[in-house]
Parts: structure tokens; sequence; C-alpha cells
């Protein structure tokens, strides 16, 4: 979820998906604008949860239950939604969603959510979180089989020994030096939400 959300900031901070930066930038703090931020960081936030419905001990998982140990039972951990194939198929479901939000609030008079999201904003927002989340698994010894069906695993670095293993001591390293350079930016400036 840090990798999701960082790269969703860095992405945000150079191309204004989720319109004007509302610090310090004098842009209007309207009900609408902070909504478009709440959906566009919540999408990637939870974009970067999703591949892990099929572990039901992830954060997800424990949350939903029955549901999770079915997927993990029948899909398999780190297979279909560890894949672009599990990407296409959430991009979906993210696209009706957004489609029928998008609808919902030009009712209610919020254009500016509404006007991006029929934009994709948020269909964008689940590709950065998804995508960070299966380029973090890739840098694990396990690997992730991006073109499942196929069984081939991938990861970077492409030697198995270069990789590091989930939950060692590294992983929250990179976390939080990922989490810090994050909130730095932010600080200074050189990002903005
Ligand atoms: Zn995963």
């Amino acid at each position: 979820m840090v990798f999701g959300l960082a790269g969703a900031v860095v992405l945000d901070s150079a191309f204004h998906l989720s319109g004007p930066s509302l610090i310090g930038t004098g842009a209007p703090v309207t009900p609408d604008a902070v909504a478009l931020k709440v959906i566009f960081y919540g999408v990637a936030a939870l974009g970067a949860l999703v591949p892990d419905i099929d572990n039901a001990r992830s954060t997800l998982g424990r949350h939903l239950g029955i549901v999770s140990k079915e997927i993990q039972k029948h899909a398999g951990h780190r297979r279909l939604f560890h894949s672009v194939v599990g990407l296409a198929l959430t991009g979906v479901l993210v696209w009706a969603a957004q489609e029928g939000v998008a609808f919902g609030l030009r009712q209610v008079g919020w254009p500016l959510t509404a006007e991006r999201l029929a934009a994709n904003v948020a269909l964008v927002a689940l590709l950065v979180g998804y995508l960070l989340h299966l380029v973090a698994d890739s840098l694990t010894i396990g690997g992730v089989p991006w073109l499942w069906p196929s069984h081939i695993r991938f990861g970077f670095p492409p030697w198995r020994s270069w990789r590091f293993r989930s939950g060692s001591w590294i992983e929250p390293v990179v976390v939080v030096g990922v989490g810090v350079a994050v909130i730095t930016g932010l600080y200074l400036r050189m990002l903005a939400i």
C-alpha cells in the first residue's frame, strides 16, 4: 500500500490527475475537489491491496474472511490475481463502478469529480496501485506469474538469490524508506497532493 500510494503521489504531482493541489496553491477546497482526491488516493490504496485478495491472511483477506479463503482455495495465492489478467478483470469492475459514480455525481452537481471519473481517473489510480503491488512482489524470491495462466514466475533482478524474502528485515526498511522519501518530498513541496 505504501508503494501504491507513493506512486500515486508522484504521478499526481506530475500530471495533476486528481485536480489541482489543494495545499498552498489557492485552489478552492470544495467538497467536489476533496471527493476527487479521496477517490484517487483511496482507489490507489485499494488497488495496491487487491492482488492479495488471494491470500486469506493478507490485510484485505482478513477483512473478507470466507470470500478470500475461497479465492485462495480455488484460484491459489500469487496466481490469477497476481497477473495482467487479474488486473484487467479488476479494471473492468472499477471502470463500471466509476461510470456509475460519475453519473450519480453529475446529478448532485459535483462536476469536477464526475468529469475526472468519466476521464478514467479511478481506473488510472487502480492501475498505479495494482501494478506497484506486482512490481513490489516481483522483487521477492517467489516472483510473480505476470502472464498467468502461464506458471512462469518473473522477478527482478532475474537471479533469485539477488531478491529478498517476503517478510524479511529488508521489507520494512524499503517501506519506511519509500514512505520517508514521499513525506520529505511533500514537505519540501517537490510533491503535492
Ligand atoms: Zn501480493
